[in-house]
């Protein structure tokens, strides 16, 4: 059963690991696919063309989610190419991990923009979509280390509990309106974001898990399915972990 037939989403930073899992899994459940990238031009392109060939619309767009101007003019650019949004997913996210004592103020402050700005802007720009349509639904992507913190990741840690917050005011905000927002906390996902880890570390990651696994993009992907389409229609201001067990 395809379970985003006729809905329009936008999922930023699907130029690889869990956009690209959110996208390819959107386009195969009949969603069209408007997604951004910051850099990787190529794989943006040839996930374009993939999406295509499923069937549905689905354009690449290069565009900053930390910038504001640039959230407002991609979401103009892609009511103006797609007609609606229904979904927005802001999956876009960096680390830069320090311990405290190492931290640049450069750094703590490109993580809570590029992961925390970015959702204040896109949701600022698509809310007035939804408002018209009266519905929607937003994916904001955290973390388990936004639910319960990690040594060495204060700038990350702070960035995706600020993402919970913003996602259970809009709830409270928007909800009159039925447009919904969720978030989800995967916990670890195997993606390019975590290749820079030693095997040793990560087989030690795994071994912690109560399901024995790393996720992978597509675990995180299904979650989304869910929250995005009318199968959660009832649900709203939550945190769904998607982390094998490990915050249990
Ligand atoms: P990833 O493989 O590093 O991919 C990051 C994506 O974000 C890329 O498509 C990148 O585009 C894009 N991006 C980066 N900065 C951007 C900006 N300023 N504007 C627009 N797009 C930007 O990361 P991932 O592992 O898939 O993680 C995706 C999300 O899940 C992040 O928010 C991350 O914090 C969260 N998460 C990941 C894990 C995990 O274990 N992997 C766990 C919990 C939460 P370019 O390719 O052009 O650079």
């Amino acid at each position: 059963m395809k379970l985003l037939e006729n809905k329009t989403a936008i999922i930023t930073g699907a130029s690889r690991g869990i956009g690209m899992g959110i996208a390819k899994i959107f386009a195969a459940h009949g969603a069209n696919v408007a997604f951004t990238y910051a850099s990787s031009e190529a794989p943006a392109l040839a996930l374009e063309e993939e999406l295509t060939q499923l069937g549905v619309k689905a354009k690449a767009y290069k565009s900053d989610a930390s910038k504001f101007e640039q959230a407002e003019a991609l979401v103009t650019a892609v009511v103006a190419d797609f007609g609606t949004i229904d979904i927005l997913i802001n999956n876009a996210g960096v680390t830069k991990d320090n311990l405290l004592m190492r931290m640049s103020e450069e750094d703590f402050d490109a993580v809570m923009e590029i992961n925390l700005k970015s959702v204040f802007n896109m949701t600022k720009a698509t809310q007035r979509t939804f408002l018209k349509q009266r519905s929607g639904s937003i994916i904001n992507m955290s973390s388990v280390v936004g639910v319960k913190g990690n040594a060495g990741q204060s700038n990350y840690a702070a960035s995706k509990a600020g993402m919970i917050g913003f996602t259970k005011s809009i709830a409270l905000e928007l909800g009159s309106r039925n447009i919904r927002c969720n978030a989800i906390a995967p916990g670890f996902i195997e993606t390019e974001m975590t290749e820079k880890l030693d095997e040793k570390t990560v087989q030690s990651w795994r071994d912690g898990i109560p399901l024995k696994r790393g996720g992978s993009p597509e675990d995180v992907a299904n979650a989304c399915v869910f929250l995005a389409s009318d199968l959660s229609a009832y649900v709203t201001g939550q945190v769904l972990n998607v982390d094998g067990g490990m915050l249990t």
